[in-house]
């Protein structure tokens, strides 16, 4: 039987559920989350999200968004615990992988290539260009019901990590997708609008100060943006207040390899340099990330170098000329 198959059935026999997601969640993890999460809610089952980062303001508009947490006390418990969108546990973060240590079943359903395959069960397909393609194939196998918040969730989760249908990953089963859920009544014009259109004042001054930092190698194929802490005094950054930001870089006539390296400190108080890859043709960014203990896909991954933003930015960009 197909593992997602044998995933539906499992799924139909709990009754409590714990969905976790990658620190720092972004709109496939959120969206993939709410999703699932109010199909099965729709079926009687109690379901609980929690990552360890806040939902970006910029996915508050997605039904749900406002009941997923941070924390939860330790006296819940769990039948089974979904892992949405995280390729290894080391991606959850300490709050999610507290709360993990206590459910006795985990399903991972994922998409990057870096999966590490943990858990009771795993459905892995590195083809899916975002987990909410794989969250729909869920949903049809157990019969649930879409309505228009979930397909609002599962489109968000396609558009952002497909970087609007353009990047290497977009493909026909994405637009096949989007083409039933778009029978829910969704507005692909708002749901554009809400999450790349609706900027702050914080975000467009980043998107500036971004901009302007763009430099290039010497070969004119590997080019990156940069935000220091210091230029925003920023003790975090959401993947919503840079989202798509990277995607200027990729415009660049001519580059291969765009990077956006962003200096912050993180939840135990180092400073850290946060870089994103993105890649076109055959470069792997994947390779590259895992080198750094990173990963993701092909043509966009990521990973967080201890250490402030000169020294990973020399170290990064030395092992990224290797690949070109
Ligand atoms: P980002 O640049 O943060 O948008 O991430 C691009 C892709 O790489 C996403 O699929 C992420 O889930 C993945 N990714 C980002 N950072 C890491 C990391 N530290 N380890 C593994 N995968 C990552
Ligand atoms: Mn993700
Ligand atoms: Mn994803």
């Amino acid at each position: 039987m197909n593992a997602l198959r044998v995933i539906a059935e499992t799924i139909k026999k709990g009754s409590s559920f714990l969905f976790v997601s990658h620190i720092n969640p972004d709109g496939d993890s959120i969206g993939s989350q709410l999703a699932l999460g109010k199909v099965l809610e729709g079926f009687g089952k109690k379901v609980t999200i929690l990552n360890q980062h806040p939902v970006p303001d910029i996915y508050n508009f997605l039904y749900g968004s406002g009941k997923i947490k941070n924390e939860i006390s330790p006296s819940e418990s769990f039948d089974i615990a979904v892992v949405l969108d995280a390729s290894d546990k080391n991606r959850l973060g300490d709050v999610v992988n507290k709360a993990l240590e206590k459910v006795p079943f985990i399903i991972n359903l994922d998409h990057h290539v870096s999966n590490n395959k943990f858990g009771q069960l795993q459905y892995l397909n590195q083809q899916a260009s975002a987990t909410a393609v794989i969250v729909y194939d869920l949903i049809v196998l157990l019969n649930g019901k879409i309505d228009k918040d979930i397909a609002e969730c599962l489109y968000t989760g396609i558009l952002t990590d497909t970087g609007s249908f353009h990047y290497l990953n977009t493909d026909a089963k994405s637009h096949q997708v989007v083409a039933e859920i778009l029978k829910y009544g969704i507005s692909p014009n708002k749901i554009y609008e809400e999450i790349y259109e609706i900027f702050n004042l914080v975000s467009i001054k980043l998107l500036g100060l971004a901009l302007s930092s763009i430099e290039m190698d010497k070969t004119g194929k590997i080019a990156w943006m940069k935000i220091r802490k210091s230029d925003f005094n920023l003790s975090s950054l959401t993947n919503g207040e840079t989202e798509g930001f990277i995607n200027y870089v990729q415009m660049l006539k001519g580059v291969k390899v765009s990077l956006f390296f962003k200096e912050l400190v993180n939840d135990k108080k180092q400073l850290v340099t946060k870089v994103s890859f993105r890649s076109k043709e055959d470069v792997d960014v994947n390779k590259i990330a895992s080198g750094f203990n990173g990963g993701g896909h092909a043509h966009a991954a990521g990973c967080v170098v201890l250490g402030d933003m000169d020294t990973a930015l020399d170290k990064v960009i030395k092992e990224v000329e290797k690949y070109i």
